[in-house]
């Protein structure tokens, strides 16, 4: 054997990052392999139409404590879109426009309605083993077709939380409900956390500033295909078929690349069924540069009723509006179609000139095969705390299997956390 190194961490988005790191500086030796050119996962701050732009996760929240705390240790501020009073939402076939105000007084009733049990059902958020499991059956069109609401309510809801959604029929609604109850049963309060702060000098400032913290050996373009565990080391195979040897191994990836990897001993049958049956987010984000100066506004439309379900006006540059769309399924439209996406965009504002547009493909890209993670019916109080236990020498972490904070930077950065403390506790044991 070359090297036995005391841990390989596999996947160097925010949770492979952080574990990296924090193991790193107790003075473990450190592996971080990561499949990409470049670390941050499904954070992207990269440049177009000359301005740096945000094409992967994105808001964050002093709510949010893990990457609150990272912000603060690194001195890193965040910063709001432009005010926008003006909203546009398509209902029943048409699409409505008011102030803001206007909006949440439409809104309000149906979104209190639909997460009302928010606090029963999760009285401890960050602990779901606290939670009635049955709620988590349900899915967020099971607990929408429960409501009774008219043609023009249902769109009005669905419209509105249609930035996280692709699907109501696959994606739980307990999720949603935990994250609510987090926030002190305030949806509001949870929609903030979820898409507002941006971070000063993009996620890439972040990822590096806790990377520079890090003493890991770091190595891109380094896709691994097989992990196993013989009882006293893990073998990590790369697709070059390099063995590269640790005694604990954090997986750090994607659920929905998972299924391309050979993991031995075998995972329980219900883990194997959640990686299976994959994060059902397919969605994508679209920064658009529309022509000159238009007036900040936010538009919504239920998933599969207009291939742009979310739009905001984030900022301006140059005297041109940057517009970010949050299109429910990125199979809906193609990104670097401008007639298609002002198309799309028109259909609320009718003057707008789309001059470019920005995208990543997330469904397609392999290291990600999907968007934010969002658990299934079952999931979240199901396979995903049995995911989290260790199996043997492999620890999991990564926001598609967070517990409070999952589909966020936060529940990938708090799965880091809570992996590398696991992995020093049994180095520490001498295991
Ligand atoms: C369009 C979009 C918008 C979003 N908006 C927000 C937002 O505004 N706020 C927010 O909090 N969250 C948002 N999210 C979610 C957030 O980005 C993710 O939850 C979080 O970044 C995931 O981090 P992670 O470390 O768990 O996984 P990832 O970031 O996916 O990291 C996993 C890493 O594993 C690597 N990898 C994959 N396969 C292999 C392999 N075989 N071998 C080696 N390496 C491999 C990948 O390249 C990647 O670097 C958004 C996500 C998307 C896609």
């Amino acid at each position: 054997m070359k090297e036995l190194f005391d841990v390989a961490v596999i996947g160097a988005g925010m949770a492979g990052i952080l574990a990296a790191r924090d193991l790193s500086q107790k003075g473990h030796s450190v592996v971080l392999l990561e499949g990409r050119d470049r670390v941050g996962g499904r954070t992207f701050t990269t440049e177009a139409f000359g301005t740096e732009l945000e094409l992967g996760g994105t808001y964050v929240h002093w709510t949010h404590p893990t990457i609150w705390h990272e912000l603060q240790r690194h001195d890193i501020s965040v910063f709001p879109p432009l005010d926008s009073e003006k909203a546009y939402w398509l209902a029943d076939g048409d699409v409505h426009s008011g102030t803001m105000n206007d909006y949440y007084e439409a809104l309000n009733p149906l979104m209190s309605h639909l997460v009302h049990d928010a606090r029963s059902q999760f009285p401890m958020p960050f602990n779901v083993s606290a939670s009635a499991n049955d709620v988590d059956q349900e899915s967020l069109e099971d607990r929408i077709v429960s409501l009774g609401l008219s043609a023009y309510e249902r769109d009005i809801l669905e419209g509105a939380m249609s930035g996280l959604v692709h699907s109501y029929r696959e994606q739980g609604v307990a999720q949603l409900l935990q994250g609510v109850s987090g926030t002190f049963g305030d949806y509001n309060g949870f929609f903030e956390t979820a898409s507002f702060w941006h971070i000063e000098g993009g996620t890439k400032r972040l990822a590096a500033a806790m990377m520079s913290e890090s003493t890991a050996t770091l190595r891109l373009q380094t896709p691994v295909q097989s992990i196993s565990d013989n009882g006293s080391f893990v073998t990590v195979t790369t697709r070059a078929d390099e063995d590269i040897h640790a005694r604990f191994v954090i997986t750090a990836l994607p659920i929905n690349t998972l299924d391309d990897i050979t993991i031995k001993p075998e995972l329980p049958a219900p883990v194997q069924s959640m990686i299976g049956s994959k994060n059902p987010v397919m969605a994508s984000k679209i920064y658009v540069r529309a022509k000159g100066t238009i007036e900040p506004f936010n538009a919504f439309a239920p998933a599969g009723k207009n291939p742009i379900n979310a739009a905001r006006v984030e900022s301006r540059y140059e005297g041109d509006t940057l517009i970010m769309c949050i299109c429910s399924d990125a199979a809906a439209i193609q990104a670097n179609d401008h007639e298609a996406v002002q198309e799309a965009l028109r259909k609320f504002v009718p003057e707008i000139e789309v001059v470019d547009t920005a995208s990543h493909d997330w469904g397609t890209d392999e290291f990600s095969q999907g968007g934010w993670g969002w658990y299934r019916p079952g999931n979240l109080t199901g396979a995903a705390p049995l995911m989290r236990q260790r199996h043997g020498r492999i620890f999991f972490a990564g926001s598609d299997i967070a517990s409070l904070g999952a589909g966020f930077i936060e529940g990938a950065m708090q799965t880091g956390v809570i992996a590398a403390r696991e992995v020093a506790t049994a180095l520490a044991n001498g295991e």
